[in-house]
């Protein structure tokens, strides 16, 4: 479904683009001393002089040997099942000498579904060559020939800690845009964070979220781009902000995130099936805050941010002329950065989704936004741009 993006959509775009913003989380460098950090903790496997550590935050694995041969096998495993499986791989590997180094990865009955990245200590992540990766027919295992180094990082996507995921939202509090007031906390007792932007006289509140899902990284992409340009300075934004409300949720399944789950929270459970049930402490501590949120003024849009094997927006069935999910998706759908992004209008009442419970519950336009986990990051950044000059507009 294509919609046609008004003309001057295309020129406050371009203003927008015009701002400089500061560089995602995903593009900073892990510090040397951050690798030492990551070498010093006993390896998983050690053997023909290399050595494997589960140094990364978002890392686990279930077990490691390696060859006389220097050839490295680990096997990854979920945090349960069943599961929508994803694996998740962040691995330090460290080496006497600075040899190439041959990795197996062993997903079980999983299918291999993240192309490898790697860090060396001080440089930015980077994309392995494809030459370099292996994968079977069968895509249970992935094979990797790792160019020579000392040191080096070996993982699914971009590397991101939680203090990065937070990082642009704490700053936005010190300089006094934004309020943390936490919804609650997870399992770990992690904070759920929330982070508010209350005018004097607000319409209603948007809420936008992410990470349920743990591994996700464009998805999150996106959101930060979206939440970035409704939190920054352009004439549009700043009056945005003067009569609309902002909760935004950056982490909301804080402990799958750190211990490197495929999917689920500490409880074993898919936290986007639990909006409804609430049998979780993140989808209770959330929902109430939500809800809560609701008592002061209507819920007006809610956007989940989330990532999968291509772009999908999940909508509402009925497009409704008024609605504010509506006008993004027509930005997102339009004919921007050659979009081929996938409208699904199902709507299924009661399965968790927090989609489907927002609408049920507030009546309001939620979007399940999926960004594809290979999507050019210049692609999502101009689509999540356009979304955002969209809500900004319609939102008048
Ligand atoms: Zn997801």
């Amino acid at each position: 479904m294509n919609m046609p993006v008004a003309a001057a959509g295309w020129v406050s775009l371009l203003a927008v683009l015009a701002v400089p913003l500061p560089a995602l989380a995903a593009e900073a460098a892990l510090s040397p001393a951050w690798f030492t950090a990551a070498t010093a903790s006993a390896p998983l496997c050690a053997g023909s002089g290399r050595r494997v550590h589960i140094g990364f935050e978002r890392a686990a694995a279930a077990a490691c040997r390696i060859d006389a041969d220097g050839h490295v096998h680990v096997t990854i495993a979920p945090e349960n099942r069943p599961i929508n499986p994803s694996p998740w791989y962040g691995l330090v590997l460290a080496s006497d000498a600075p040899a190439s180094t041959i990795v197996t990865l062993h997903y079980g009955d999983s299918r291999h579904r993240y192309a490898p990245w790697t860090a060396e200590p001080g440089a930015p992540a980077v994309r392995l060559d494809p030459q370099a990766v292996t994968v079977p027919t069968d895509q249970h295992s992935v094979t990797i020939r790792l160019p020579p180094a000392r040191t080096r990082l070996l993982i699914a996507q971009p590397p991101e800690r939680s203090d990065d995921v937070l990082a642009p939202f704490e700053a936005r509090v010190r300089a006094g845009q934004l309020i943390r007031a936490d919804a609650g906390h997870s399992i770990a007792r992690r904070p759920l964070a929330v982070y508010l932007h209350r005018p004097a006289k607000a319409r209603g509140t948007i809420v936008i979220i992410t990470r349920q899902h743990p591994p996700e990284t464009s998805g999150p992409q996106a959101f930060a781009r979206f939440t970035d340009v409704l939190l920054g300075p352009s004439r549009a934004a700043r009056a945005f902000r003067r009569r609309h409300a902002l909760m935004i949720v950056p982490l909301a399944n804080p402990d799958g995130f750190a211990m490197g789950h495929w999917r689920h929270n500490l409880g074993g459970v898919d936290l986007n099936r639990d909006w409804g049930p609430f049998t979780q402490p993140e989808t209770r501590a959330l929902g109430a805050a939500i809800t809560a949120e609701a008592a002061r003024g209507p819920i007006l849009a809610v956007i989940d941010f989330h990532s999968t094997f291509r772009d999908v927006v999940y909508a509402p069935p009925q497009p409704t002329g008024a609605d504010l999910g509506e006008a993004m998706l027509q930005a997102i759908t339009g004919d921007l950065a050659g979009a081929d992004i996938r409208i699904d209008r199902a709507h299924n009442p009661g399965n968790g989704v927090l989609k489907s419970w927002a609408r049920d519950q507030f009546g309001v336009g939620a979007l399940t936004w999926e960004v594809g986990d290979d999507s050019p990051t210049t692609r999502t950044n101009h689509l999540a741009t356009a979304a955002a000059q969209a809500l900004m507009a319609a939102a008048r």
